[in-house]
């Protein structure tokens, strides 16, 4: 289904924060098809375009089932063609320069961990992860996390061949890769469909000596990107850990993660307020601590609560 099939419902504003900051419709995916149904130019739609976290959330709500976060990267490649947004093409695009000299040694893992800038800021926690995930077999860091590639796919940006092939490379004989980024994850699982791809979030949650820790005074925040790609398998495990523990999560009512603006193409050029994002997340609530699948939403919390914020990670402590 494509925007032509929009038919104005409006569910998709309900857990949309393009909508939640702006409360102007142009600002949401029935805005954007909307104007593109009367023939709206690149240059009119580009500021919602680029307003957009890629979060996902529109996507399990859309009731015509249009892929809105695909077509939203597909008009985000069509206005760099057309000469909008060059300097965010140039900046990114020079990202990819810096990448290809640092990756040139191979990994052979069974199991390849993909953390993420955010992430290796904290080596402590980053060993403590790779303990928790390797119980069984050999596991190891990918040495290229792949944060140039991710931005790319999050702006629509064309990745070059051999920078993808040098990425992809080290990465093919893992059986499994835990990866932190959920756009990087999404493109994973085409580009690598024999191995298994998990949200490195999710699968920290799926240890009950992390999780039997949380309890009803718990804010738990899902990543929300990685969340809304694999909605259907992921609500029956956060429903059961929610009904378990007692704790609450960032899910609306139509359980649907609520994303805060941290990371990715926001954080370079930022076009929602993360710290908004995080007030709408903990509106409402009497809760006693906040625990994190994402390291940048660890970042955003810690500057609107006076609350202690754990990663996940962090609970085998706790
Ligand atoms: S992906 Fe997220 S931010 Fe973008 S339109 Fe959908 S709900 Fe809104
Ligand atoms: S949910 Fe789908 S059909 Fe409804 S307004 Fe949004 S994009 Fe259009």
């Amino acid at each position: 289904m494509s925007h032509a099939n929009c038919h104005g419902c409006s569910l998709c504003l309900l857990s949309c924060p393009m909508w939640q900051q702006h409360r102007d419709v142009q600002y949401s995916p029935q805005g954007l098809f909307k104007a593109l149904q009367h023939n709206a130019s690149h240059h009119d739609i580009t500021p919602a375009l680029f307003s957009c976290l890629l979060c996902g959330a529109c996507d399990t709500l859309c009731p015509e089932n249009i892929d809105i976060t695909e077509t939203i990267k597909t008009l985000r490649k069509e206005t760099f063609s057309h000469g909008i947004e060059a300097e965010l093409k140039q900046k990114i695009t020079s990202l990819f320069t810096q990448q290809a000299s640092s990756s040139k040694v191979k990994i052979e893992k069974h199991t390849i961990i993909l953390p993420g800038k955010a992430l290796r800021s904290n080596p402590m926690r980053l060993t403590k992860i790779q303990s928790l995930l390797s119980s069984e077999i050999d596991t190891s860091l990918s040495l290229d996390d792949g944060d140039d590639i991710a931005l790319a796919l999050e702006a629509g940006i064309e990745i070059p061949e051999h920078r993808l092939q040098r990425f992809l490379e080290p990465l093919q004989r893992a059986k499994r890769l835990y990866v932190s980024n959920g756009h990087l994850l999404k493109s994973l699982r085409q580009w690598l469909p024999a191995s298994e791809l998990l949200a490195l979030g999710h699968g920290l949650s799926q240890l009950s000596t992390l999780t039997k820790k949380l309890n009803k005074n718990d804010l738990y925040l899902i990543e929300a990107r990685s969340f809304h790609h694999d909605h259907q398998q992921k609500i029956t495990h956060y429903d059961q850990l929610r009904h378990q523990q007692g704790c609450q999560m960032n899910l609306d009512l139509q359980r649907n993660a609520i994303p805060t603006a941290a990371g990715g193409l926001n954080a370079i050029k930022p076009m929602l307020d993360s710290k908004e994002q995080a007030h709408w997340i903990l509106s409402g609530r009497n809760i006693q601590r906040i625990i994190v699948e994402c390291a940048e939403d660890e970042v955003v919390m810690s500057q609107v609560s006076d609350l202690p914020i754990l990663h996940i990670a962090d609970l085998m402590e706790a």
